[in-house]
């Protein structure tokens, strides 16, 4: 009888599946790098227009020599009715429109399909997007296993996960709690509190996505586990706990963005091309003194009404210390009406030499690991989190939505690398301007001024941040948590693979 070869590592071929949105897409183009240095062929499959976001990444991959491949589906935008262009949920005009988001999203699933039945090597496995469930189709079809990614730290999956049995259990306890009362995260390692205000954006925002959401929760059961960007240490306890509770493996396999080393990597992150803007923001960032300047970038989602964000601004001014400040620009005229705010103001005239303002992509992880940035004012999404962190830089937390107030809990209360700007409530998709401003100028400066102190406290958040930055690094080294992790992922695809050839 004939036995079948070994399978080798480097005859592995994993498939990639992003959800369109930066924060889901950079790191796994990260992810494929790692699995590229380990000689596995990877191909992603995206629109043209986030294609296009990455192909200096891309390039540099093929200057590397690394397998990685980047094939292009189109969007049903036309079909499904979306505007032009709007190919990433940073693109979005409006939450009216993610019905037909998700709508052209699954329309990927014939191309890709199609594109790995006729262009060879064959899938191994595939590494998708939690959203993208149609991905539990294509791997029934191939008979390969299927992993998922959503960006989130496994201790915010845990703590969401137990918040919803929790809530679903006692609908009556949550109700009768006011906006303004907190409660305790059920089930962590280590507990902490929210706000009733901080947790809905979690939870159902969106009743017209239901039937998505309906198909995401049964193709999430069929996985055989979940990727996670994190690193065990890190996360303290709660792998083990969440893979009890979702019945899967989990494998951290983070810090990712610790793969980008040169100076081109950096600069381009997650952006089509390395703008003038970027390397004048960089030869500005050289002329500071070290470990002085605030970073302040709320995202690529940040949806903040202009009033609020000129807030943040007039607080960075008032600080007096140098700055970068990134604001975003937005098709839907909140751009102008900043811009206006910000010409009354004089904001540029106030802090010439001090203040550096970048509209639209900012080159983050070049700026963060510059020698001259002293803290980082986030909103605590988890790819910037994790960014900070391992830059070793203490934190101004102004989480935003979805899971981003858990990563200000971790960061704040749990790690202690932080300091609050001082949100009470989550900001909802589309309902920004029932809120209004929330955090004044005042927070600000309050903030900045706790988080850059010299007394025992400010250094002692100093060095702790620099402590993680250095275990986050220690784990992708060879021997490390996350390599080691990597390298069991590899192993249970090839004995996934074995067995199902067998059968
Ligand atoms: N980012 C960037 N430049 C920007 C805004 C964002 O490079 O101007 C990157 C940031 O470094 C991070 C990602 O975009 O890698 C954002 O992901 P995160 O999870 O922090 O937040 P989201 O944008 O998804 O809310």
């Amino acid at each position: 009888m004939e036995t079948a070869s070994p399978i080798r590592a480097s005859e592995l071929h994993f498939v990639l599946i992003p959800l369109m949105a930066q924060g889901h897409m950079i790191p796994i183009f990260d992810i494929a790098r790692i699995l590229g240095r380990r000689r596995i062929t990877t191909t992603i499959y995206t629109t043209p227009m986030n294609a296009s976001r990455f192909r200096p990444t891309m390039s540099r991959n093929s200057d590397l020599d690394l397998p990685v491949r980047l094939v292009e589906v189109p969007f049903a935008s036309d079909e499904v009715g979306l505007p032009y262009g709007c190919e990433n949920l940073d693109a979005l005009p409006s939450p009216d429109l993610l019905r037909k988001f998700h709508c052209a999203l699954e329309k990927m699933q014939a191309p890709v399909e199609a594109h790995l039945r006729d262009h060879g090597p064959p899938p191994s496995c595939i590494i998708s997007d939690l959203a993208v469930f149609w991905t539990a189709d294509i791997a029934r079809k191939f008979d390969i296993p299927r992993f998922l990614f959503n960006g989130m730290s496994c201790f915010s999956r845990l703590a969401c996960s137990n918040v919803e049995v929790h809530l679903s259990r006692a609908p009556e306890y949550y109700s009768s709690l006011a906006d303004s009362e907190t409660f305790e995260i059920p089930g962590m390692p280590i507990g902490f509190k929210l706000r009733k205000s901080q947790l809905p954006a979690i939870f159902g925002q969106f009743p017209n996505l239901g039937d998505f959401r309906a198909k995401v929760r049964e193709a999430a059961k069929t996985a055989q586990g979940l990727i996670i960007n994190s690193f065990d240490e890190l996360e303290d306890g709660c792998v083990r706990l969440y893979e009890k509770t979702i019945g899967q493996k989990i494998w951290c396999i983070g810090p990712v963005l610790m793969y980008n080393g040169s100076r081109l990597d950096l600069l381009d992150r997650g952006n089509k091309v390395v703008s003038d803007e970027a390397d004048r923001c960089i030869e500005w960032l050289d002329g500071m003194d070290p470990g002085t300047v605030i970073y302040a970038c709320l995202g690529s989602l940040c949806r903040l009404v202009p009033a609020q964000l000129m807030e943040l601004g007039k607080g960075l001014v008032a600080s007096n210390r140098p700055f970068i400040w990134v604001v975003k620009t937005a098709e839907d005229g909140r751009t102008s009406e900043l811009e206006n705010l910000l010409k009354d103001y004089k904001l540029e005239e106030r802090t010439r030499g001090r203040g550096f303002l970048i509209r639209g992509w900012a080159p983050q992880l070049a700026i963060l690991t510059h020698r001259s940035i002293g803290a980082f004012l986030t909103h605590c999404g988890w790819n910037s989190t994790l960014e900070g962190l391992c830059s070793g830089l203490p934190m101004i937390t102004w989480p935003l939505f979805a899971e981003q107030f858990v990563n200000d809990a971790m960061v704040v209360d749990i790690l202690r690398v932080g300091v609050r700007v001082g949100v009470e409530t989550a900001v909802k998709f589309g309902q920004e301007e029932m809120l209004g401003v929330l955090v004044r100028e005042r927070e600000v400066v309050r903030a900045i001024e706790e988080v850059m102190s010299s007394d025992e406290e400010g250094k002692g958040r100093r060095k702790r941040a620099v402590e993680l930055a250095e275990r986050g690094r220690m784990a992708i080294e060879e021997g490390g948590s996350s390599y080691t992790n990597l390298t069991h992922l590899i192993q249970f695809v090839i004995s996934e693979l074995a067995s199902r050839r067998k059968m």
